[in-house]
């Protein structure tokens, strides 16, 4: 069996094919809404994007541990804000549908000690690809 030649030895594109892909739900943009749109750059995308791929990493790494989300801390309320997966995940989707974040809409009664930080998690799996 050989391969076809159109494949390429690069990076696949994580959404490739994927019908999840966020870029599809900038098509879906609807009226219902009057929040404002305020387009991401190419870079910025790739960013979230990348931190997209990271948290799925995470998710399945930490969430069979009990690890039910990240806490980041937040500059403007200066306190930690806890986030569960699919908080983190629609805040990014809405990030790159909007281009602003709901970093103020943290989960509701979190237990502390079910959130690690996003360094945390990134050690977490660092080491454990390495592994
Ligand atoms: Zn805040």
């Amino acid at each position: 069996m050989t391969p076809p030649s159109s494949a390429s030895p690069g990076p696949v594109d994580p959404f490739w094919g994927d019908p999840d892909d966020p870029a599809r739900e900038l098509a879906a943009l609807d009226d219902d809404t009057d929040e404002p749109v305020t387009p991401l750059t190419p870079d910025e995308r790739e960013d979230v994007l990348e931190d997209m791929a990271d948290l799925e990493v995470f998710e399945a790494l930490l969430d069979p541990r009990g690890v039910r989300g990240l806490v980041v801390h937040c500059e403007d309320c200066d306190e930690a804000h806890y986030f569960g997966w699919d908080l983190l995940r629609g805040n990014l989707r809405h990030l790159l549908d909007y281009g602003t974040s709901r970093v103020h809409e943290p989960a509701y009664g979190p237990d502390p000690t079910l959130y690690v930080t996003w360094e945390y998690a990134r050690g977490f799996a660092d080491a454990s690809l390495e592994g």
